[in-house]
């Protein structure tokens, strides 16, 4: 057998309009090649090969495949010589090996597949039984076109199914195998799928392994998948990747949604880098793969709760697998149907730029719903983040990501670590530096620079309260400034941008007057937890007689922080008094 590696590669490198132009005349439509025929011989431009997705198909009689199908085809060679005539072409020395090398003991399972595939498909064509499945399909905006480049086929009900690949040759023990029929409790033999939408699901070489068929109309369960066969293991796929594994690498990333639908969706509007598992959450395996072809993973997903805790369950197990992790939000009510519907790929596109890092999108949305507001809801809020914290394996990953929850939720950078990693504690230095200032962007300043944009009185109240040396992350500094001096053309391209984003992002519905009094406190703790640091300095280098009166000045500055900003001591200690639910 050849090996995989080496089959995708000669694959990739294949000059598909150049190989079937030898045997077609082919002229360009846009981003694909038409031209006659080659198998039923027809006149007429129905034949179309679409080297994005490297894959030629007749809308006419439906023959389609990749170009080691073309040859087996076109001049009746067999799938090895296929790949080796290809190889010949494109210069690929293909190992021979020694000693025996039979047959893949699995191909009658795929032969089955592929020939279920097919007669799937030529249901949702032809059979009157499909019209409600056609039907769903517009309704859905894919025309009959789109479907058939997909693949999309249609499982009556009955046993129509059974008895077709019978009368094709099949077996049944072989379509047993390949899950395409189960056994009842009678021993009587019934198809899988009954009226029902199948999306195939390709193995990494584009061969039809399973199918993943939706329900049309009422009925359980919504979607249905091939069980696990010795082609199919649900969990070390993903749907699509064997088109989005050529895309991600021009793009740099891939776009992970929750189901087929949206991928074809996605795939319609002109993005091929799109997978999504098959039916269930994603697996370890599922992220391993994809970490093989894709360095950053965009999450598309419902914004529903159900759809974030998906997200965020993706999330963790992405970072778990090293793959930088960012979360895209369409806009209240669109899904990516309606969005493009609406308003073309380009809002999709828009959408997915603005991407948020998927530990960011977690802190936004516990913001938004108050959590950071109360000393329990901190808590909990932390309780939320710690996962995410803990699954970013990557150390740079996680150091950024702590200084960033430290500053969210008032804890101390080593109080926290100690939390996220318990064993690898150590004993912090006997005198606490002062607090180094971060190099992350605060909330509490972005939230106050938001308000000075929304105009009078909040610019002047701002401008008041605070001095610009408070702001510490340099780029709102400046922005601070020109702000204060009514001045914004003053800024540099940095700050531009910054300034535009602020803008762009507005208070979204919460209340200024809460905001600002939240964002004020939190930098009035700042700065007081500095001034405690000096303070045990002074306490720490003080002659014994000055101890005492140092002590109660550093506990009446303590005080007074803890008013602003509770720190993560009172928190624990207000846990270990017994807070219900801790
Ligand atoms: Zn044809």
């Amino acid at each position: 057998m050849i090996p995989d590696e080496i089959i995708e590669q000669v694959r990739e490198s294949a000059d598909l309009i150049g190989i079937i132009g030898e045997h077609v005349e082919l002229r360009r439509t846009g981003s694909d090649f038409r031209g006659p025929c080659p198998f039923h011989g027809g006149t007429h431009r129905n034949f179309a090969v679409i080297p994005k997705k490297g894959m030629f198909y007749c809308f006419v009689c439906h023959e389609a495949g990749d170009v080691y199908t073309f040859f087996m085809k076109k001049l009746g060679m067999d799938y090895p010589t296929a790949v080796r005539e290809v190889a010949r072409r494109v210069g690929i020395t293909i190992p021979e090996r020694g000693g025996p090398t039979g047959p893949d003991p699995r191909e009658p399972l795929f032969a089955a597949v592929a020939t279920a595939a097919d007669w799937f498909a030529r249901q949702l064509r032809d059979s009157p039984e499909a019209e409600g499945a056609r039907k769903y399909l517009e309704s859905r905006h894919v025309t009959m076109e789109q479907a058939q480049i997909h693949a999309l086929g249609f499982a009556p009900r009955g046993t129509a199914f059974l008895d077709a690949m019978k009368g094709l040759g099949l077996r049944e023990e072989v379509l047993l195998d390949a899950g395409l029929i189960v056994k009842r409790d009678d021993g009587s033999k019934t198809p899988r799928f009954r009226g029902r939408l199948l999306f195939p699901i390709h193995d990494l070489r584009a061969r039809v392994v399973a199918f993943s068929g939706r329900i049309l109309g009422e009925g359980e369960p919504k979607y249905l998948n091939s069980p696990e066969t010795p082609i199919f293991h649900k969990g070390q796929l993903l749907y699509n990747l064997h088109v989005a594994r050529h895309a991600t690498r021009k793009a740099e990333r891939a776009i992970l949604v929750e189901g087929q639908f949206d991928v074809l969706r996605l795939s319609l509007a002109g993005f091929e880098e799109v997978v999504a598992p098959l039916g269930t959450g994603l697996t370890e395996d599922q992220a391993a793969l994809l970490q093989r072809h894709a360095p950053h993973v965009v999450l598309l997903y419902d914004s529903d709760d159900a759809g974030l805790r998906a997200t965020f369950r993706a999330g963790d197990v992405l970072l778990r697998h090293k793959l930088r992790v960012s979360v895209a939000t369409l806009p209240e009510g669109e899904d990516p149907d309606t969005l493009v519907q609406n308003k073309g790929a380009a809002a999709l596109e828009q959408a997915l730029k603005d991407s948020v890092d998927v530990l960011e999108r977690k802190i936004q949305i516990l913001e938004r719903k108050g959590f950071f507001g109360s000393l329990p809801g901190r808590r909990r809020a932390l309780d939320r983040l710690l996962p995410t914290i803990r699954a970013a394996t990557d150390p740079i990953s996680r150091d950024l990501y702590i200084s960033r929850v430290a500053e969210v939720a008032g804890v101390r950078k080593d109080v926290l670590e100690r939390e996220v990693d318990p064993k690898g504690f150590t004993a912090p230095p006997l005198r606490q530096p002062p607090p180094s200032s971060t190099v992350l962007p605060s909330n509490a300043e972005k939230s106050l620079l938001i308000l000075m944009l929304s105009g009078e009185p909040w610019r002047a109240r701002v401008v008041e309260a605070i001095d610009a040396d408070e702001i510490e992350f340099p780029v709102y500094r400046t922005v601070f400034e020109a702000l204060a001096d009514d001045a914004p053309d003053r800024l540099d391209e940095t700050a531009a941008r910054a300034y535009e984003s602020l803008q762009a992002e507005g208070l979204r519905d919460e209340q200024p007057d809460v905001v600002f009094g939240r964002s004020v406190n939190w930098l009035e703790a700042r700065r007081l937890d500095r001034e405690i640091a000096r303070k045990q300095q002074e306490i720490d280098l003080a002659p014994e007689a000055d101890k005492t009166r140092l002590t109660l000045e550093k506990r009446a500055l303590a005080n007074e922080r803890n008013a602003k900003r509770p720190s993560w001591k009172i928190l624990e200690h207000a846990r270990r008094k017994g807070a219900p639910g801790s």
